[in-house]
């Protein structure tokens, strides 16, 4: 696996946006805005402060908090003129940046490869028109569709970033914009549920009891059905929840946040696995479920609450669980008296009206050798839903 590039983030908030999108509130995150010739200085103290044993990884400059390719053509090259001289001397490897997907048309691209740009996170939000209408983002599904199509037809490496429970987003929305991405194959996603800032236009609309953001259980159950969908897709995973930090804590109003939200939709995931595997496998004897050493804590889930509710659905009095390197990550494994039986969470990702044998039974070795071994319904679940 690629290892991830150490990120200098410039923040340039608000900065090209062509609309107020309902959901944001860029200064609530960062408020200062720096001028070209002030991140000239801010790369050269962040690299002096690079930890050596990082030595080797991918060192990219990121324009992040605005919509760096709706600026001006002179401002944007302004910006980029200043990490030309760290390019050139080979202390930077490339440039990232954040933008809308109507402003990448063929002219702007040009100018993003000639100043090094590699790659290019796309705000997404929604693949509903509706939704994104009601968001006053200004552009529809079908410019995120040619924007995507026409970055990975240039070679660049192409993020989305994607949301929940926007005004007018469904369960179902959700899903079918997580499945529209999965079709355009964009290198890697980032999810996160809307939520109520200080400031933000949604704000207005919460206050007159117009908008509910989702339920912190709503936000987890959407995800736990959507990233399934994403890991089957292979589409990298590079974050889901929004990154903690005082500021933003400081300015939330409402909404689904919690500090390890990755971690509770992963622990709802495998509580779904293990609820399947036991509702098939039951039969008298202790149950063990045997995982990969990482994937403990969101088996356990937050202070054990999945073993307990497997407890109390199934009657148990008990539920061993063990580590093994050799499990795949986010597969798991049970052991009973009957046999030893296997699901991936990627299964998760087919109908629901398919789900309910998920698990193969067989040998630990011939189990464990990914999803196309391990779980019953592969050939299903490969034609997609
Ligand atoms: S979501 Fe993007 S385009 Fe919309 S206001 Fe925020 S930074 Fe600007």
């Amino acid at each position: 696996m690629a290892t991830r590039p150490l990120i200098i983030p410039v923040f340039l908030p608000h900065l090209g946006c062509r609309h107020h999108c309902l959901f944001c509130n860029q200064k609530a995150i960062n408020r200062e805005i720096p001028s070209p010739p002030s991140v000239r200085n801010f790369i050269k103290r962040a690299l002096e402060r690079f930890p050596v044993h990082q030595e080797g990884r991918n060192r990219q400059i990121a324009f992040y908090g605005g919509s760096f390719t709706a600026m001006d053509q002179e401002t944007q090259v302004s910006y980029l003129k200043e990490v030309r001289p760290f390019l050139s001397a080979g202390r930077i490897d490339s440039v990232r940046l954040s933008t809308r997907p109507d402003a990448l048309d063929e002219e702007v691209l040009t100018v993003l490869k000639a100043h090094g740009v590699s790659t290019v996170e796309v705000g997404v939000q929604s693949m509903a028109d509706e939704v994104l209408l009601l968001s006053e983002r200004g552009h529809r599904a079908e410019d995120t569709v040619s924007a995507v199509l026409r970055l990975i037809r240039w070679g660049f490496e192409v993020g989305v970033h994607l949301m929940s429970g926007l005004p007018g987003d469904t369960c179902d929305d959700f899903l079918r914009s997580i499945d529209q991405i999965v079709k355009l194959r964009p290198d890697f996603i980032r999810i996160h549920p809307a939520l109520v800032l200080k400031g933000a236009p949604l704000e207005t609309l919460w206050r007159a009891g117009k908008y509910s953001p989702l339920s912190l259980n709503q936000a987890v159950e959407w995800l736990k059905r959507g990233i399934p969908k994403l890991e089957k897709g292979t589409i990298r995973i590079a974050r889901i929840g929004l990154q903690p930090s005082e500021e933003l804590e400081a300015h939330l109003l409402a909404g689904p946040y919690h500090p390890a939200f990755h971690q509770l939709v992963d622990s709802a995931i495998f509580y779904d696995m293990a609820e399947h595997m036991l509702q098939d496998n039951l039969d008298g004897s202790p149950p063990v479920f045997v995982c990969y050493p990482k994937d403990l804590s969101s088996l356990r889930g937050q202070r054990n609450e999945n073993l307990m509710k497997l407890r109390e659905k199934f009657g148990l009095e008990d539920i061993r669980i063990e580590t093994n390197e050799e499990v795949r990550k986010g597969s798991l494994i049970l052991k009973t008296s009957s046999g030893i039986f296997s699901m991936d969470r990627q299964c998760l990702a087919a109908k629901e009206s398919t789900r309910d044998k998920f698990w193969k039974s067989g040998s630990f070795s011939d189990l464990n050798r990914g999803p196309e071994k391990a779980c019953l319904w592969a050939g299903r679940c490969s034609q997609g839903d």
